[in-house]
Parts: structure tokens; sequence; C-alpha cells
């Protein structure tokens, strides 16, 4: 703990929005340390900022494991996360040491569940297609048989992990005339009610869905969860939509059951890794709409987000509460 007067050390591995900066500067009690870019802190830099810190604001591009936490020191008191997804950190290391995280549920889950919807209508309806037939002189006439998808009026929509996001996904896409909301997970959901939304174990889920929407949690048991066996299960004319985490889907079974004609379309905000290369297979797929991770990219948002990470680091250096603190 630093003496009276003195301040505690934070380092914040990114440029974030301004509504974060201005709390932390002005809240008196730290010395900021800023990765000032847009583009990631390389490992070597992120080990070297992180020295004789006692709060790290991070993203989820930066692996927190025990070596950062080692090079920053027995200072260290708290983690942000400037997202509500924390598998990029090694909880288990963090919590041997007794450090607290933030993190920022519910101040995205209405951006990330609009651009799912919006993501799963692209995917569904071609759109990404049209567009480029529209600039590339494809358009020769409206035809009867072309450009046609699959609509959301009468279908059946599976959700994979009904949590909040999954739950706000669910209640915008009811009022498209969805008949079956299906969900998976580990336990029934109470509010599933509103949407009515059936618990079912996954393989119901997948063969039966016209539409499959993950929206879970990276875990050990949801890694690869997406592969081979999953896809199989899936109907010929079924559109895939994942806006959960990259890791969730086997991108090589992905494009084999794309390719193959096992399932119809797949629209992915996530991938791994991320970037995604330019020359990877599944980006010459028509059939395959992949969007640079931007669920929860509003301008409000991301500057809610920003206010409530610093919020949660303030909370953590001063031991008092965190406003999003992740209990584990
Ligand atoms: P949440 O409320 O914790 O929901 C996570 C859901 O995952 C829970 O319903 C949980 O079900 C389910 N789950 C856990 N293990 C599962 C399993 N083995 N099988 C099926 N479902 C399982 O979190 P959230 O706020 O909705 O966020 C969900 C995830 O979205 C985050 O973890 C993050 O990775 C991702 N995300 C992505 C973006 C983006 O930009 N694309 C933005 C924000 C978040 P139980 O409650 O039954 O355990």
């Amino acid at each position: 703990m630093p003496s009276v007067g003195q301040l505690m050390k934070v380092f914040v591995t990114r440029r974030i929005p301004q509504e974060g900066m201005k709390l932390l500067s002005a809240a008196g009690v730290c010395e900021v340390s800023l990765w000032d870019s847009d583009e990631p802190v390389q490992r070597a830099d992120l080990l070297k900022g992180v020295q004789g810190a006692h709060g790290i604001l991070c993203l989820l591009s930066d692996k927190i494991d025990a070596e950062v936490l080692d090079a920053a020191g027995p200072n260290l008191k708290v983690i942000s996360t400037l997202s509500v997804g924390f598998d990029h950190m090694a909880m288990d290391e963090i919590k041997k040491r007794g450090i607290r995280v933030g993190y920022t549920p519910d101040v995205l889950t209405d951006a990330t569940a609009e651009l799912t919807v919006a993501l799963l209508l692209a995917t569904a309806r071609r759109l990404p297609e049209g567009v480029e037939e529209v600039k590339n002189g494809g358009w020769s006439s409206w035809k009867p048989l072309w450009l046609c998808g699959y609509g959301l009026s009468g279908s059946t929509v599976g959700v994979i992990g009904l949590g909040r996001i999954g739950m706000a996904i669910a209640r915008r896409l009811m009022p498209f005339g969805v008949k079956r909301l299906l969900y998976s997970g580990r336990t029934v959901k109470a509010d599933a009610a509103e949407v009515k939304g059936e618990f079912v174990p996954l393989d119901t889920l997948v063969s039966e869905s016209d539409f499959i929407v993950v929206s879970c949690s990276l875990t050990p048991e949801t890694q690869g969860l997406c592969d081979k066996a999953f896809f199989s299960k899936m109907k010929n004319t079924a559109v895939f939509v994942n806006s959960s985490r990259g890791a969730v889907v086997n991108q090589d079974d992905l494009y084999e059951a794309l390719t193959s004609g096992q399932i119809a379309a797949a629209g992915l905000d996530v991938t791994t890794p991320e970037p995604l290369p330019t020359d990877h297979p599944l980006l010459t797929l028509k059939n395959c709409v992949v969007l640079p991770h931007i669920g929860s990219a509003t301008y409000s948002t991301r500057g809610i987000m920003a206010a409530l990470s610093a919020k949660n680091l303030l909370g953590g250096l001063q031991g008092t509460d965190m406003p999003s603190e992740l209990t584990f």
C-alpha cells in the first residue's frame, strides 16, 4: 500500500473512450500509465507496463496469466477488464493471489444482441452477397430464383446459452414470428417463459433448429462444442450464428459443413484467431459472413463500458465496492 499522498500505479493496456480515462484522472488516487495506441500492447510491453502496478485495466485481447501477475508483483489488487467475457484471464491464478476482478456485464447486452440479430438476418438473407452483386454488375433483373435465403417467420430458433445476451437475442427474435424458441445450457432459466423458451438437450436443439445462435460463455466445456458431430446433426437448411467466442467453434469442421452443404450458412462475429487471416478458407465462402468482433461496438456502449471499467478499477484500488465485481 502506498503511503499517504502517494498515488497508486495503474496500467491501461489500450486507448479507451474518454468516459473511462476522465474518471481515472478525476479520482486523484492513481497515476495512469497508458499503452497509447489503438493496437494491442505487445507481450513484452505488457509485462513491462504492469510492473509494480496496483491496478490493470485490460481488454479481451490481453492474456492475463501467471506470467503477467508475476511481472506485476505483490502490489496488484485489481484487474478490470473492458469486457463481459473473462476467458482471457487465468482465474485460478488470480483467485490464488486474492486479486479482485471487475468486468462489464449488462451494459453491452443490448448492443451485442442487436448486432447478433443483424448478423443472423444478413447471413440468412444473404445481404453481403446481394450488396456485392449490385456493385459488380451481377444484378441483371428481378429473378424468382435468385439470392433466396431463409426467413424467421414460422421457424424454430435454438439459443445455446440463454444468459443475459442470449435472452436479449431471443426477445428481439420472437417478434419476427418465430414459432419455437429452444435453448440449452447448464440450468433452466426462469425468465425463459417470457420468450416461451423450451429447455432441451443440446442434441434436440441442434437437430430441430432452423437457426442456431451461440451466446454462451467460453469455458473448458464449451470449447470446440460446435464440431463435426454438432454440424452433422444440423438441418441442411439451417443457419448457424456465433457471437460468443471463436473457440466455441471448430472452424475446420465448420468449413467442411459449409462447403459440403451439410448446413446452409454461417455468420460469425468472433473467430480464432482474431483477426482472422485474410487468406483463411472461411473468407472464400459466399455462405459465410464474418464480422470483426463488433458485438458491443456502438459509441454509447463503448463509452459506458469504459466508465464502468474505470469505476471497477477505482473500487478495487480503494478497497470499496466495485459496481460489477466478478465473484469466483
Ligand atoms: P452470461 O449471462 O453469463 O451468459 C452465459 C451463458 O452461457 C449462460 O446462460 C450459461 O448458462 C451459458 N453456458 C455456460 N456453460 C454452458 C454450456 N456448457 N453449454 C451451454 N451454455 C452454457 O453472459 P453474457 O453477458 O450473456 O455473455 C455471454 C458471452 O458473450 C460472453 O462470455 C462473451 O464471451 C460473449 N460476448 C461477445 C460479444 C461480442 O462482441 N461478440 C460481446 C459481449 C459478450 P448457465 O447459466 O446455465 O450456466
